[in-house]
């Protein structure tokens, strides 16, 4: 109908011009306060996974509580039932049973549950002039010069010869004690300051303090150390050489925590992509019986590039899979040529003081909801899956029919860097897969900021693909 208030300049504009609009105006009744409830679920998921191991402990656990039951291999399964496999403790995979075949196809969400962090090595522990030190490396990208004089954690398993597997977990509980990396001042760092950023903190001086008491009544060598290995011993019950199977990771010691004088954001570690992580599996645990089954993945070593037993290139999702189909006798090649992927990883937002890294008209902004990334990699386009226009107009058109707040996005500018996510790897599979995600400030940071209205609708858009017809 024609709005006679209108002059033609304005109602062009309105039919043809593609305007976008902050969230919070888009909003539905009601949403604010669900928004909030589902900040408040993730923000709890946050603080009880600091590591791959801790948040598939947790996602078993919501997944439990759910109505979901452990898969074994030729278990007999009807629409509605709810599986999970957890792939060495370290990544999982669940899955709603829908009312079609799995020839049909099925609907994937998949992000990752590793997040960068600092790895102690295989004989970390070492004293000099009188202080213990864990020696450690890096794992995913990090900017070095942001993880040191900052409060860290130790969270991690020891594997010992006998087969037990000791968990340890320091810093997160009530009164323990933290660790951090020590800098220097800024009157004998005249010449580090002269350094490039990315060089002015070597990734062999990135040691973590651990101790400075020396063992009393003694004379010998290392007192310091010694204090160390004895106060573990009694602890964990483990020696210095049992580092050497260990997995000990030194993750940053914040809680999660609302951020602005109107808390609209939440700052945490780990959002880059326990944001998706947990966006994906809330969606799924609400699932009853979806007309396409529903798989929820979450993977362990992207930031490494996906790799191993434990990430989205190894075949244990291709076992789960063709373990479901072989129940109903449909190979999972038939499965994967009609399924849908969406990959669920964080995206750079928009930072007003980094402008110069952003093309503004393809970025993604905070408040804007969930970024779909048609393509990331680096320059051209390399290393990324490139979903086809038909894939995105579908996805276009499912998010829209669900009310979910989205945008498109890009990982900055052309030629200034990129990145990639596991979404190669499913396309790889003969999978249709598009990247979807929550845009972060300060992404692999230590403290990393996003914003609540974004989270929630990537939990309403993976619920959206789950519940696509
Ligand atoms: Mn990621
Ligand atoms: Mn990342």
């Amino acid at each position: 109908m024609k709005d006679k208030d209108m002059t033609r300049g304005e109602e062009l504009r309105k039919a043809l011009s593609y305007d976008r609009k902050n969230g919070y105006d888009r909003l539905l009744p009601g949403e604010r306060e669900a928004m909030e409830e589902y900040c408040a679920g993730y923000k709890e998921f946050l603080d009880a996974g600091k590591t791959e191991r801790e948040c598939v402990d947790r996602a078993v656990a919501l997944a439990e509580a759910a109505g979901f039951r452990a898969y074994a291999r030729g278990m007999e399964l009807k629409p509605g039932d709810k599986v999970y496999r957890v792939n060495r403790g370290k990544s999982v995979m669940l899955a709603v049973m829908g009312k079609e075949s799995l020839a049909e196809g099925v609907h994937i969400a998949a992000a990752h549950i590793d997040s960068p962090r600092l790895d102690l090595k295989q004989n970390p522990l070492y004293e000099a002039d009188e202080l213990a030190y864990c020696k450690t490396h890096y794992y995913g990208g990090i900017r070095k010069y942001q993880w040191v004089t900052i409060p860290l954690e130790l969270h991690g398993v020891v594997a010992l010869k006998s087969g037990q597997v000791v968990r340890v977990s320091v810093g997160n509980g009530e009164g323990d004690p933290l660790f951090t990396i020590d800098d220097l001042l800024p009157h004998l760092g005249v010449e580090q300051s002269r350094k490039p950023l990315g060089e002015a903190i070597p990734g062999e001086s990135l040691n973590i303090l651990v101790g400075s008491r020396p063992l009393a009544d003694d004379e010998g060598k290392d007192r310091v150390k010694l204090t160390v290995l004895e106060l573990l011993n009694r602890k964990y019950g483990i020696v210095e050489e049992d580092f050497i199977s260990a997995e000990l990771c030194a993750v940053p010691a914040f809680r999660a925590c609302d951020i602005g004088f109107d808390r609209s954001m939440i700052g945490a570690y780990g959002h880059d992509d326990r944001v998706c992580a947990y966006a994906c599996l809330a969606a799924i645990l609400q699932l009853s019986a979806p007309e396409r089954t529903a798989v929820c993945v979450l993977a362990d070593k992207e930031e490494i590039g996906s790799e191993g037993v434990t990430g989205m290139k190894s075949a244990a999702f291709d076992t789960f899979m063709e373990d479901l189909c072989a129940g109903q006798n449909v190979p999972v090649r038939a499965c994967y040529e009609k399924s849908f992927c969406l990959s669920a990883d964080v995206t750079a937002a928009y930072d007003p003081n980094f402008a110069d890294v952003y093309e503004k008209r393809n970025s993604a902004f905070v408040n804007y909801g969930i970024g779909l990334c048609k393509y990331t990699g680096a320059r051209g386009k390399s290393g990324a899956s490139d979903a086809s226009a038909e894939l995105v107009a579908r996805v276009r058109r499912t998010l829209d029919e669900a009310s979910v707040v989205w945008q498109m996005a890009e990982l900055g500018k052309v030629d200034a860097g990129g990145g990639g996510t596991v979404a190669m790897f499913m396309a790889e599979r003969n999978i249709d897969t598009l990247d979807a995600g929550v845009p972060v400030l300060s992404m692999h940071a230590p403290f990393e900021t996003v914003g609540k209205l974004d989270c929630y609708m990537t939990f309403k858009g993976a619920k959206a693909v789950f519940e696509e017809a």
